[in-house]
């Protein structure tokens, strides 16, 4: 009989040697400590055991299930252990999750790019307030009171004298009030106009306005300086032309236009089949407008310019929605 116990240990010291996971451990558990396990057959023999050895025999397996349990249970610690290691552990030759880094708007980035274009012609950047009084926004620049030409800007007003401003032009007034010329600046900033929204309008869009006044410039510097911002932001390849408009606070004035680079020139949807696109307006300094910030129209000359940064970028890059800037979709955002 002593044999016998001798056997199942022998085995079971085989069995547990090779449990390797908790599926192993569990059967072990099953083949000897179950209910139906060899351990609880060897109590049932105790029955069939003639009386003089009950006592020997019912020893021995006790003896039998203590080690077995002793051993089971060390075994099934060392195993929940290792497998709780490793569900922690780093495997390090997995891909990286990636860090999503942001990035500038790219109104941001176009709006630098152009402060820089200026900067290196030698122009200064100055900002001047949203919030705006009409004298600043409309009759310093040459807009008298019930002029049609206040119509041609839709505008958000406060009160009786003050509103949003709506164009960065105020600011060139500003300047010259606290400047002696010459003046060399750009400015730029937020502007609101009362429009409906739509694909090519919105409420509020960013201008670039530039000023240059001294006592001797005229037109041929202020299409130099035009031509120049425009071939180095839109490529030296760019053909551009002037052509005469209106502005109450310029005169003369003109609008720019550059090739469509959609069509290259040969008509489409975004020209509007002309083959140009228009990106800004300019114009020599109006002498109405030195009267008001103390400049002698006889000794002084200058020219100013102004774009929208939306437009800008609508043409640069192809947008064909404007309200697309304001959303904040991340999906487009991320391709700048
Ligand atoms: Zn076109």
């Amino acid at each position: 009989m002593q044999e016998n116990f001798n056997q199942i240990q022998k085995e079971f010291d085989k069995d547990i040697s090779q449990v390797s996971s908790l599926n192993d451990i569990e059967q072990i558990r099953i083949k000897y400590l179950s209910r139906n396990g060899i351990i609880s057959n060897l109590f049932d023999k105790l029955r069939e055991i003639p009386k003089e050895n009950k006592r020997e025999f019912g020893k021995s397996v006790n003896e039998l299930r203590d080690y077995i349990t002793n051993i089971y249970e060390i075994k099934k610690k060392e195993i929940l252990s290792k497998s709780s290691q490793e569900s922690s552990k780093i495997d390090l030759t997995l891909p990286a999750n990636q860090i999503k880094i942001g990035s500038k708007h790219i109104l941001t980035q176009t709006l630098e790019e152009i402060k820089e274009i200026f900067k290196s012609l030698g122009f200064s950047v100055f900002e001047g307030p949203e919030l705006e009084s009409d004298y600043y926004n409309f009759e310093a620049l040459n807009f008298p009171d019930d002029h049609p030409a206040r119509d041609m800007q839709d505008t958000f007003f406060i009160s009786k004298k003050f509103l949003l401003r709506t164009h960065t032009s105020p600011v060139q007034i500003r300047v010259m009030e606290k400047n002696k010329p010459p003046v060399r600046a750009i400015m730029p900033g937020r502007v609101y106009r009362n429009e409906a929204i739509n694909a090519r309008s919105y409420c509020t869009f960013q201008q670039v306005e530039g000023l240059y006044v001294d006592k001797d410039v005229n037109f041929s510097e202020l299409k130099g300086t035009l031509v120049s911002f425009a071939k180095q932001f839109y490529g030296n390849d760019l053909k551009y032309r002037f052509r005469p408009s209106f502005f109450p606070f310029t005169e003369p004035s003109a609008e720019m236009d550059i090739t469509c680079f959609l069509c290259k020139g040969k008509g489409c949807k975004v020209c509007k089949n002309s083959g140009w696109l228009e990106i800004l307006g300019c114009g020599m300094v109006d002498p109405n407008v030195f009267k008001y910030v103390n400049y002698d129209p006889e000794e002084y000359l200058g020219y100013a310019f102004g774009m929208g940064i939306e437009r800008i970028a609508l043409l640069k890059y192809g947008i064909n929605d404007i309200r697309i800037f304001f959303e904040n979709d991340i999906r487009f955002l991320r391709q700048f």
